[in-house]
């Protein structure tokens, strides 16, 4: 159906496809995307991002997440570019690292110290290693299916690793404390942590809110084994709340993991800990060639403070809401069902009745045609950049989606993508 023009996207992927393994790896290769959708990209403003072949869109996927104050935001761009002038990478951190963990630390109930690392993995491994020196226990618990990275522990592919790897991970189901606590009393003496997202956000899945029951039991068992609960802020911190997550329901954790947002795009991630955790932070060895450059440093201090001063957060769900309320009447008028889960400014949008998601598929690779770019199956994000105008904008795309799906739904076959998907699954 490829209407706009991607000749230089698809010259990009052949080059690609001699240099770089599979032509893309990660999150971020389109192969799971339909056929439509560029892989490359030339720059981005705001909401906005432009194709390496010049198309525009309006982008909710926020580079899956690091997006909060718009691309390229100029208050943070010029921090970043003043710390650059000083010094980036040197033989030792910079002063702004102090300046740094006091600021975080100070705008999370829980936090006492901070570590700052480079990925969200860096973050969610490190934790870890030090909820087992804190006791000395081994197992770790997670809740199965959810993502903390793409390390061996936690890889949500098998390839390259072994059963090994997460030989002490134990895995108990999302919402459910009598599952938490069923996997815990089999480790009863040796649960060195718990670990918790702050909402259920898989791919392909609709997105779920934590109930208080599942929180606080999280929380108990912790204190009761004395292990630590880590909540797994780096896809939603600073997203739903100017704390911790679950702070906001009087559930604090010991250790909280943050990346992506915290300082809007530029490589930066951290964990923080609670006084408990601070003995046991105290001993491990963690580092990395990165973690101290000074210029994502500077970026993320701009970032805290206008997560602190601005109101960023109401915008998102103003604009969320907005755009959720738009699709609801536009699906409904067009005779279709949406399941639009989560927050409304980290939405799912999945379609019922579609269990092979073609329905879904077919509706984003015509609001792609249209310039608006969304995840058939990756939770999205607004920004303190989208405008109502972009979210106007944005429902004229998507009627024009749903105007096509109407007349084509019914011819619609598999989506090719997914196999590659069950293949990779095994
Ligand atoms: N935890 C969660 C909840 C995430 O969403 C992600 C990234 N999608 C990670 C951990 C890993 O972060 P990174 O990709 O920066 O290593």
């Amino acid at each position: 159906m490829s209407q706009r023009p991607r000749a230089i996207d698809q010259d990009l992927r052949a080059r690609a496809k001699r240099v770089i393994p599979n032509g893309m790896y990660g999150h971020e290769a389109t192969h799971l995307l339909p056929d439509n959708y560029p892989q490359f990209f030339s720059r981005a403003k705001g909401a906005h991002l432009w194709d390496a072949d010049g198309n525009r869109y309006i982008d909710y996927m926020a580079a899956y997440g690091p997006n909060l104050f718009g691309y390229g935001c100029p208050e943070i761009d010029e921090a970043a570019t003043l710390q650059l002038a000083k010094g980036d990478t040197l033989t030792g951190p910079s002063e702004i690292m102090v300046e740094l963990a006091e600021l975080f630390v100070g705008m999370i109930s829980h936090a006492e110290w901070a570590i700052f690392c480079k990925n969200g993995t860096d973050a969610t491994s490190m934790a870890i290693m030090i909820a087992r020196a804190h006791r000395g226990k081994r197992k770790i618990l997670c809740a199965r299916g959810a993502y903390h990275g793409a390390a061996a522990w936690c890889n949500p592919f098998r390839v390259g690793t072994l059963p090994e790897d997460r030989a002490h991970i134990v895995y108990y189901d999302y919402n459910d404390p009598e599952s938490l606590q069923a996997a815990a009393k089999i480790h009863a003496g040796d649960i060195a942590g718990v670990f918790a997202t702050p909402f259920q956000h898989e791919a392909f899945l609709d997105q779920h809110m934590p109930t208080f029951e599942y929180a606080k039991a999280a929380q108990e068992l912790s204190s009761h084994e004395d292990a630590l609960l880590i909540v797994d802020d780096i896809r939603a911190g600073f997203r739903l709340s100017r704390d911790c997550s679950w702070s906001d329901l009087g559930v604090d954790p010991d250790l909280s993991t943050w990346g992506k947002a915290i300082a809007n795009g530029y490589p930066i991630s951290a964990l923080l800990g609670s006084d408990v955790a601070r003995e046991a932070a105290s001993r491990v060895f963690v580092t990395g060639s990165f973690w101290f450059s000074a210029v994502p440093m500077a970026a993320a201090i701009a970032t805290l403070k206008r997560i602190k001063e601005t109101d960023y957060l109401e915008h998102t769900v103003t604009m969320g809401t907005r755009l959720r309320a738009g699709l609801d009447t536009q699906a409904r008028q067009f005779g279709f069902g949406l399941r639009q889960t989560g927050p409304s400014q980290m939405p799912q949008i999945l379609f019922e009745d579609d269990p092979d998601f073609r329905l879904g598929y077919a509706w984003v690779s015509a609001c792609i045609e249209h310039g608006v770019y969304f995840s058939p199956y990756h939770n999205m994000f607004l920004t303190a950049a989208h405008r109502s105008d972009d979210i106007e904008e944005t429902l004229l795309a998507t009627e024009k989606a749903f105007q096509m799906l109407r007349k084509g739904a019914k011819s619609l076959g598999p989506v090719p993508q997914l196999q590659i998907l069950k293949a990779m699954v095994g």
